[in-house]
């Protein structure tokens, strides 16, 4: 395999765009190497431009539920293009993907369509904000909700302290106002509500975070954070940019079967084009302009393909219930796979999985929050990633990210998948 053109395009792209990309984690810092440019998708499988194929469990970072360029998407943007781009007007599509939301997901109410995920839970907080007329909100270590100032906080020395900014450009002004507490510690959110009486707007929250490699959250946990909300007058957002329409059909809330006040959107939602969108209850989501004072606004929202192909994704999901069966079946028998051969090399490295979202740790202890994840060791992650690119195999370029697989890996994907995993094993344990 070489990767001649993609190693020029890199060398053109550095001169023009910071780093030669359009998000960092697309750019292999943490793995070392250079990207790799793809031309195009079919189903499990991506071509770079060197004419490489790669079984790809990446899936654009999510959206592709049902992998690359499926017909019935497709169709559905030649046929929305024939009528023009984008008006700035609403029409009837955006009303039907709305209803199709609330038919899938109960607790949304009303829902505002937007961009992207980071529109979608910025916009959410600005709500949560106007309507309980508080400023601060709570979120969790290793939980990602895109990259609006105000989330771009970790915690200080202790989770107590104010916010110290991750990223410069964040002033301290607006990190005073992010507190951080820990992914399933309960007791950390009650000593910051208690050191916070009546000035938390929200808590947001990935219910299953996908941003730190797979973590999901203790339903305990989860019930008592619905708890806490309501005790003390907090909106709960759950953050599914990424397990909406991934983990089931109504999303990580489905699961769980607990209704937060404000959902968040996002990666299936666009059925591959760019569209988030945030939604729950009535009483607070009839705050946003035009029907309330709350202003939030986007002059592509709705737009008309992104509508078509979001329909296209959440309707096959609504006809097709059947694929979630499917995609457990898989991801199963691919983690069973991944656990026969960790054995084989007597490697007990942990393996979190809820249904097709997988990560891979390479560590031997249990990963239930942000300071287990980090335990892992990266620079294997590296090795691994890189041998399994080489044997054709497209993992996300990073330890502590979700590796999705999507209706159209088939198990013939896997026993390569598997294959490539042993031979690389062998060469990054000996
Ligand atoms: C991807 C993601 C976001 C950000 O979405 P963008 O479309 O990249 O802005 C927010 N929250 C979660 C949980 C995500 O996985």
């Amino acid at each position: 395999m070489n990767f001649v053109k993609s190693e020029l395009l890199y060398q053109r792209a550095i001169k023009i765009l910071p780093g030669g990309v359009n998000s960092p984690v697309r750019a292999f810092k943490s793995v070392g190497g250079t990207p790799i440019f793809i031309q195009k998708g079919h189903g499990s499988k991506i071509y770079d431009v060197d004419g490489n194929e790669f079984v790809d469990y990446i899936g654009s970072w999510g959206p592709h539920l049902f992998g690359h360029n499926p017909s019935f998407i497709k169709d559905a943007l030649l046929e929305a293009v024939q009528n023009g781009t984008s008006f700035g007007t609403p029409t009837e599509l955006e009303i039907k993907v709305a209803e199709l939301v609330k038919e899938l997901v109960p607790s949304i109410e009303l829902i505002r369509f937007v961009n992207s995920g980071t529109e979608a839970t910025m916009s959410a907080i600005r709500v949560a904000r106007g309507f309980t007329k508080r400023n601060k909100i709570i979120k969790f270590e290793g939980c990602y909700h895109g990259h609006a100032d105000f989330f771009l906080i970790k915690a200080g020395s202790g989770a107590l302290t104010f916010g110290i900014p991750t990223s410069p450009g964040v002033t301290e002004g607006i990190a005073k106002d992010t507190l951080v507490a820990d992914f399933n510690k309960i007791d950390s959110v009650k000593n910051l509500i208690q050191k916070n009486k009546n000035d938390i707007a929200a808590i947001i929250i990935e219910p299953i975070a996908g941003n730190m490699g797979v973590v999901p959250a203790e339903k305990t946990f989860l019930q008592e954070l619905r708890q806490i909300c309501d005790e003390e007058k907090i909106v709960l957002i759950f953050d599914e940019v990424m397990t909406g329409f991934r983990v089931a059909k109504g999303g990580a809330q489905e699961i769980y079967n607990i209704q937060p006040d404000l959902t968040t959107f996002g990666k299936i939602i666009g059925g591959g084009l760019p569209v988030g969108a945030y939604g729950g209850k009535k009483e607070i989501m009839s705050l946003v302009s035009p029907s309330g004072p709350i202003y939030q606004a986007g002059t592509l929202s709705g737009n008309p393909l992104a509508m078509a192909a979001g329909y296209a994704a959440l309707n096959y999901i609504k006809t097709h219930p059947e694929i979630y069966d499917d995609l457990e079946n898989k991801s199963q028998y691919l983690e069973s796979g991944m656990i026969n051969n960790l054995r084989m090399f007597n490697k007990k490295f942990r393996i979190n999985r809820v249904g097709s979202m997988i990560t891979l740790f390479f560590t031997e202890d249990e990963v239930k929050t942000y300071n287990d994840a980090i335990k892992s060791n990266t620079n294997l992650f590296s090795k691994y990633f890189q041998n399994m690119l080489k044997r054709g195999i497209y993992l996300p370029p990073a330890q502590f990210e979700a590796f999705f697989i999507s209706t159209a890996h088939s198990f013939e994907d896997f026993e390569k998948t598997l294959n490539a995993q042993r031979e690389t094993f062998k060469i990054i344990f000996e």
